[in-house]
């Protein structure tokens, strides 16, 4: 069986990307768990005690003010490719040599008190690709998970997963229905779109393009049913995308990234902002 790089090099710009076991659908992949050496990270900042000139009186004893340490910024070293032909780009995973990993969660049919509280607890930024017929009965939802760095992005209106090989006029209405429900319930038209299922093709490619979208996005790491599923190694690597869903099983779904993401020593940053798709 071919790899999936191989598999997705062999598409080209005309052909129909594979379903990747997305949204519903687990196929088989290489590579299950895995762990990589790990490197602790630490940070501290050190307050100067500035020596203060003092004439007479009692100088306050300057306790130091230990803030809480800033979340590492790191600059981006990756470009989204231009549009070409027509057609977006497809990103499966982020060219970085900066120690980065980016956390896409999908769907929005599961709505339940503990995600929103273990993704703040955890400071992760997330990218959710929501589908407005899965999130249109609470939007409030997402509303009150989103912090700065989190986005909404498009996961279309339905969830057909053989939409890519529709018509353009059906993936069109698709795409933009979703674009005009996050730009109206969320105020932010999304940028990014992932296909349900994963599955994508030119048509979809130019829809998207069409519908002022930057890129499809769809990944190479997933977390699944509690563990980490790899298309490629047996670790994340800096760059890796990975696909999450809103589930039931979201809390050992996310402990099995968190765990892969330590283990790798890599800090979640926001997608969006990365790659300069706000
Ligand atoms: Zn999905």
């Amino acid at each position: 069986m071919p790899s999936r790089r191989a598999a997705l090099a062999a598409l080209g710009a005309g052909a129909v990307g594979l379903a990747m076991a997305g949204c519903g659908s687990f196929g088989t992949l290489p590579g299950d768990g895995g762990e990589a050496p790990g490197t602790a990270k630490g940070s501290s900042a050190a307050p100067s005690s500035t020596p203060l000139r003092t004439t007479e009186a009692e100088v306050p004893t300057a306790a130091p003010v230990v803030a809480p340490a800033p979340a590492p910024s790191f600059a981006s070293d990756f470009t989204v490719p231009p549009i070409r032909g027509g057609l977006v780009p497809v990103i499966t995973r982020i060219t970085t040599a900066q120690p980065v990993v980016f956390l896409t969660i999908d769907d929005g049919i599961t709505k339940r008190p503990e995600a929103i509280a273990l993704l703040k607890a955890h400071g992760y930024p997330v990218t959710m690709f929501l589908t407005k017929n899965f999130v249109q009965d609470q939007p409030d939802y997402f509303r009150d998970l989103m912090r700065e760095g989190d986005f909404v992005e498009n996961h279309t209106v339905s969830h057909d997963t053989q939409m890519w090989s529709k018509s353009y006029a059906y993936q069109l209405a698709e795409i933009t229905g979703m674009q005009d429900y996050a730009q109206t319930t969320y105020g932010r038209r999304p940028t990014l779109f992932r296909p349900p299922g994963g599955a994508y093709s030119a048509t979809m490619r130019k829809a998207c393009a069409d519908a002022g979208l930057k890129a499809i996005v769809d990944w190479e790491a997933k977390s699944n049913a509690g563990h980490m599923d790899y298309q490629a190694g047996n670790a994340l690597r800096p760059g890796d995308i990975v696909l999450m869903h809103f589930r039931p099983e979201f809390a050992s779904d996310l402990d099995a990234f968190r765990s892969a993401q330590l283990s790798a020593g890599l800090t979640v940053v926001s997608l969006e902002r990365f790659i300069g798709a706000e």
